[in-house]
C-alpha cells in the first residue's frame, strides 16, 4: 500500500503530505521541518537519555546537515555533545555479547579488542572533556591463521559501533613516491566508506592486513631502499600515531593543483593483522629458553602443556621484530589480540550458529524456491575435518559448503518436485549423493 512508501517523519509521524518540506536522512529516515524547528528551541542535553532512536535521530542530522542544527553548550557541537554521553556507548561487555553472535571462538582475542576499542571510544570522549589526563590511543595488533576471523572481528566491531570501516591489504602499499599504493589512500578509503564526511572518518576503524608480510628483510641489508618492506612500515608509523594527512579526494598521486581534503588521524583506531605463520614456535622457544635458564614460577611445567592460546598471550614485542617488523611500529600497536586455529567443534558451530551461518543463508534461498535443506551433523563434521587438512580455517569450509551446494542450487528452482534436500556425511565425502525428496505429482 502506499503507506509503506510515503514520507513519515521520524519525530512526529506525519507524512509528507501533512507537513513539508521533509528532510531526507540516511537509513531511509526523514524528519519534517516543524519537528526540526522544535528540535532547535531544544538543548540537546535536555532529550531524555533513554530516547536513543531520537538520539540517533539527531546524529544523523549533526553529521549530514550540521548547518541545521544550532550550536549549545560553549561551541560544541551536537556531535561532540551526543560522542560524549555515556549511554551511546556498549560496555566491552556487550560489546563481547554482540560479537558473540557472529564470531565463533577466540574468547581471547574478542576480550582483548572489547576492551580496547571500548577504551579507544572513552578517550575520544575523554579528550572532548579534556581534565589534563592523556590516554594513548590504543591501536591493535592481531595474529592467527588464516581464516580464523581476524577480518570479521575487525568488520563486525565497526558495524556494531556504527562508525566507517574500510580493509587494506599492506602488501599493496609503497612508500610516497614509489609505484604502488600510497599510505595515504587508506584514508581516502576511509572518507570513502563514510561518505565523504571527514569528522565521521575521523572517528572510523582501519583494518590493514596482512601486516606480517612486509617485513624487512633483515638478511641481506641492501645500500637501495626497500620498496616494499621498511619503507612502507615507516610510512604507516605516521598515520597510525596520528598525523593531518592531505587526502587526494581522487586518489592516485598527488597534484600540486588540487584541493586535498585534510584529515587528522588522531582518533582513528588502526587494526592490523596477520598470519604471522610460526609466531607460536618463536615464542614456546623463548619461554622454554626462559625457563631452563631462570628460576621462573613456570618452570616446572614443559611449554608443550601450554595451549596454543596461553602461548600466543604471552608475546613481547621483540618476537615480531623476527617477522621483520620495525620496534617503532610494533610500539605503536599496544594491544595484542592472538588468535587461535578453529577447532573441529568450532568449524561445525561456525556452518550453523552465527546470524549470518552458511546453512542458514542456504536454507533460505532454497525456501525461497519452497525446498528445505536438512544438514546431517555427520555431514557438518565431514566439511570441518576436509577445511582442517585443506589448512586454511573458515575458509576451506566455506568453498568446501559453497561446491557442495552449487548442484543443489542448479537444480531446485527449475525441478519445481523437489521440497526437501538432505545434506550426508556420505555426500559430503564423495561417496554419494544428496537425498532428494520429491512430490508425487508431476508438475
Ligand atoms: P582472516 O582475516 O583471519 O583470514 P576472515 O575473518 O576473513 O579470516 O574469515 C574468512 C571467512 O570465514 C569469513 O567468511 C568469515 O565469516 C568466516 N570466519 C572465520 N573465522 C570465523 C569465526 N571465528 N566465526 C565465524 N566465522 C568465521
Amino acid at each position: 500500500m502506499a503507506q509503506r512508501t510515503a514520507k513519515r517523519c521520524i519525530f512526529c509521524g506525519g507524512e509528507e503530505e501533512d507537513v513539508r518540506p521533509m528532510l531526507p536522512l540516511p537509513e531511509n529516515l526523514y524528519v519534517c521541518f516543524p519537528c526540526l524547528e522544535s528540535l532547535n528551541r531544544l538543548m540537546f542535553s535536555a532529550i531524555p537519555k533513554g530516547d536513543i532512536a531520537a538520539r540517533r535521530v539527531l546524529r544523523l542530522i549533526s553529521e549530514t546537515h550540521p548547518e541545521l542544527l544550532p550550536q549549545h553548550e560553549e561551541d560544541s557541537t551536537p556531535m561532540e555533545i551526543l560522542t560524549r554521553e555515556q549511554d551511546e556507548l556498549p560496555t566491552p561487555e556487550q560489546l563481547h555479547k554482540m560479537l558473540d553472535a557472529y564470531v565463533i571462538g577466540q574468547e581471547y582475542a574478542k576480550k582483548t579488542l572489547c576492551v580496547a576499542v571500548y577504551n579507544h571510544y572513552l578517550r575520544l570522549r575523554q579528550k572532548q572533556s579534556d581534565d589534563g589526563t592523556e590516554i594513548e590511543k590504543s591501536n591493535i595488533l592481531m595474529a592467527g591463521s588464516t581464516g580464523s576471523g581476524k577480518t570479521l572481528l575487525a568488520r563486525t566491531l565497526a558495524r556494531i559501533l556504527d562508525v566507517p570501516f574500510c580493509i587494506v591489504d599492506a602488501t599493496t602499499l609503497t612508500e610516497a613516491g614509489y609505484v604502488g599504493e600510497d599510505v595515504e589512500n587508506i584514508i581516502l578509503r576511509l572518507l570513502q566508506a563514510a561518505d565523504m564526511n571527514v569528522a565521521k572518518a575521523e572517528r572510523g576503524i582501519v583494518y590493514i592486513d596482512e601486516i606480517d608480510k612486509i617485513g624487512r628483510k633483515t638478511q641481506n641489508v641492501s645500500i637501495t631502499r626497500d620498496v616494499s618492506g621498511e619503507g612502507v612500515q615507516q610510512a604507516l608509523l605516521k598515520i597510525i600515531e596520528g598525523t593531518e594527512c592531505n587526502i587526494p579526494p581522487k586518489g592516485g598521486r598527488k597534484h600540486p593543483n588540487e584541493n586535498y581534503i585534510r584529515v587528522n588521524t588522531e582518533n582513528i583506531l588502526f587494526i592490523c593483522g596477520g598470519a604471522f605463520v610460526g609466531l607460536e614456535e618463536i615464542i614456546r622457544k623463548r619461554l622454554g629458553a626462559s625457563t631452563l635458564g631462570f628460576a621462573s614460577i613456570e618452570e616446572d611445567r614443559d611449554t608443550k602443556e601450554y595451549t596454543e592460546e596461553e602461548v600466543l598471550s604471552k608475546a613481547l614485542p621483540e618476537d615480531f621484530f623476527l617477522f621483520g617488523m620495525i620496534p617503532e611500529l610494533v610500539g605503536r600497536l599496544p594491544i595484542f589480540a592472538p588468535l587461535t586455529t578453529l577447532t573441529e567443534d568450532q568449524l561445525v558451530a561456525l556452518l550453523s550458529e552465527p546470524k549470518n551461518a552458511l546453512v542458514k543463508q542456504y536454507g533460505k534461498l532454497l525456501s525461497m524456491s519452497g525446498v528445505k535443506l536438512v544438514i546431517e551433523e555427520a555431514a557438518l563434521r565431514a566439511m570441518a575435518k576436509q577445511a582442517i587438512e585443506r589448512g586454511t580455517g573458515a575458509r576451506a569450509l566455506r568453498s568446501i559448503f559453497e561446491r557442495l551446494m552449487l548442484d543443489i542450487m542448479y537444480q531446485a528452482p527449475s525441478d519445481k518436485r523437489i521440497t526437501e534436500v538432505t545434506l550426508t556425511e556420505a555426500s559430503v565425502i564423495g561417496q554419494g549423493e544428496p537425498i532428494l525428496r520429491r512430490t508425487k505429482k508431476a508438475s
